[in-house]
């Protein structure tokens, strides 16, 4: 069925482009007065006409200032076309003045392109974007600012907090490095991809704790190592490091004190200390720690201290049996050490329990 243009009264359709009340409401134009929805108009009518509506919508603007650009070619009506678009170009500039979106939270008009969007204001603002911002939705500059600040504001305000928090649970801190590394040992926090991997963070020894927080650009990413110290298992205490054993010995640090299982190797940069201890859940666990040191006696520093702690927490602790030695008493703990260690199989273990009960 063919159809003819509502203003040239030519043929339309077979492949010649046609435009209907659509085509217009879609481009938010005014449609011209007396055309219907049954109407069509050819694409040759459909510019002239559409650049004489009267747009009241910044993307009716664009959208005729892209059909007048088109036009161009055409010699007959490229003055017309011209001349609308410088009209529109000022009138466009204009609307966006006048009718331009609002500051979300101040109301201060800031134009079309003016403050920032949704992402950025998720970016900045430390309790993400205010309710019913939406991608259309912008704030202005100084209020983007103050939201920035805010932001600023708050973590600092968190990092404090995070102190005294630290502070209050764990005690005095006897001292800290913001250069350790992880490099496992622990069953819940991986080390890394594949072996000889670590994980950076910060080591704190505090008079009750030693804590290990890995670093993190985000605070979601960010995880701890809590070691109460008196569940460190004094007797496998130990600095490993993972080669040959070296002059440690006539190096002149007495390590022999740290206990049967005490061990100190000497790689030459690499100083790793082993902290035994067994876990909330009651699960044995050795995370391995390095503290960056050229010369290696950061670490033995540490050793040195934590040991010092921990003998400072033997002698004050109750003369009833340590926590220990309980556990070796309890028959229940002793079989999850010997499944942990991997000395029975979870079937063995089941079958014990049973016995046990
Ligand atoms: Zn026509
Ligand atoms: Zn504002």
């Amino acid at each position: 069925m063919s159809k003819t243009c509502w203003k040239c009264n030519q043929t339309i359709g077979f492949g010649k482009k046609n435009f209907s009340i659509k085509d217009f409401n879609s481009k938010k134009l005014e449609c011209p007065s007396g055309f219907t929805k049954n109407d069509n108009i050819c694409g040759e009518c459909y510019p002239r006409v559409a650049i004489h509506s009267e747009p009241t919508h910044v993307d009716a603007f664009d959208y005729i200032l892209k059909l007048i650009d088109s036009q161009k070619k055409k010699d007959d009506t490229k003055y017309e076309f011209l001349t609308r678009a410088s009209e529109l170009r000022k009138e466009k500039l204009k609307f966006e003045k006048e009718t331009g979106v609002t500051c979300f939270l101040c109301q201060k008009k800031i134009g079309m392109l003016g403050g920032w969007d949704v992402a950025w204001v998720v970016d900045h603002s430390h309790s993400g974007a205010p309710e019913g911002f939406g991608l259309k939705s912008r704030v202005c500059l100084d209020c983007g600012n103050k939201m920035k600040d805010e932001k600023k504001k708050h973590e600092k305000q968190n990092r404090q907090e995070e102190k005294n928090n630290l502070f209050n649970e764990l005690g005095t801190i006897i001292k800290k490095t913001p250069s350790a590394q992880y490099y496992g040992g622990h069953n819940a926090y991986l080390a890394g991809g594949t072996f000889g991997d670590a994980q950076n963070g910060e080591l704190i020894l505090t008079e009750k704790y030693l804590v290990f927080t890995k670093n993190a650009m985000r605070e979601s990413k960010k995880w701890k190592i809590v070691i109460p110290l008196d569940k460190v298992i004094v007797g496998d205490w130990k600095i490993d490091e993972k080669t040959r054993r070296k002059s440690m010995a006539g190096g002149g640090v007495g390590f022999g004190f740290f206990g049967g299982a005490g061990t100190i190797h000497d790689t030459g940069k690499s100083h790793d200390i082993v902290v035994p201890y067994v876990d909330e859940n009651g699960m044995d666990q050795a995370p391995r720690f390095g503290v960056s040191s050229i010369t290696g006696n950061a670490i033995r520093e540490w050793a040195k201290l934590i040991y010092d702690t921990l003998v400072k927490i033997q002698k004050e602790k109750p003369s009833e049996p340590t926590e220990t030695k309980t556990s070796e008493e309890d028959p229940l703990k002793v079989l999850k050490l010997r499944l942990v260690k991997g000395e029975i199989t979870k079937e063995e273990f089941n079958e014990l329990k049973e016995l046990l009960d």
